[in-house]
C-alpha cells in the first residue's frame, strides 16, 4: 500500500508509503537505515522506530530523558552503558535502558542487527562517537 488510509477507527499506513530515511553521520558511526514504526499518542509520546545496521555500525554515546525499550529484531548486536561491560544482544532480546543512562548499541562487527527502538519524553541528547577500542572491546 502506498497510503495511509483510514476507514472508522481503524488507519493503516502502507509499507510503501514512507521512506527509509539514513542515519545522520552526527549520530552513528557506519551505515544505518531507520524505519518508522509509529508513534504512541499519549500525553507522554512514545516513538517507535525500526533500526537497521550494517555489521560495524553503531549509534554515538546518548541519553533518552524519558528512558528505552529496545526490542532485537535480527542478527547479533552489542549494547553498552557507561561504566558496564559490552554486552551482546541477539533476536528476542528486550533491553531496557533507564531514563538518563548514557549508552550505545549497534551491530556486531560481523554481523548486522536490527532493533525496533521504543523512547518516550523528550528528543534523544547526542555525545560523542564510540570509538573503535570501546566498541571492541570483548562483549559479555
Ligand atoms: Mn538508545
Amino acid at each position: 500500500m502506498l497510503v495511509t488510509e483510514k476507514e472508522g477507527a481503524v488507519e493503516v499506513t502502507g509499507a510503501g508509503a514512507r521512506r527509509s530515511s539514513h542515519g545522520p553521520a552526527e549520530w552513528f558511526t557506519g551505515e544505518v537505515w531507520i524505519d518508522e514504526v509509529g508513534n504512541m499518542p499519549t500525553a507522554d509520546p512514545v516513538r517507535a522506530l525500526h533500526v537497521h545496521f550494517t555489521p560495524g555500525a553503531r549509534t554515538a554515546w546518548h541519553t533518552h530523558p524519558g528512558g528505552q525499550v529496545l526490542y532485537i529484531v535480527d542478527g547479533v548486536g552489542r549494547v553498552q552503558a557507561e561504566g558496564e561491560p559490552v554486552r551482546e544482544v541477539r533476536p528476542g532480546d528486550t533491553v531496557h535502558i533507564g531514563a538518563g543512562e548514557r549508552h550505545w548499541h549497534g551491530a556486531s562487527p560481523e554481523r548486522l542487527m536490527s532493533h525496533i527502538a521504543m523512547s518516550g519524553g523528550e528528543t534523544t541528547i547526542w555525545h560523542e562517537h564510540v570509538p573503535d577500542e570501546q566498541y571492541l572491546a570483548e562483549a559479555t
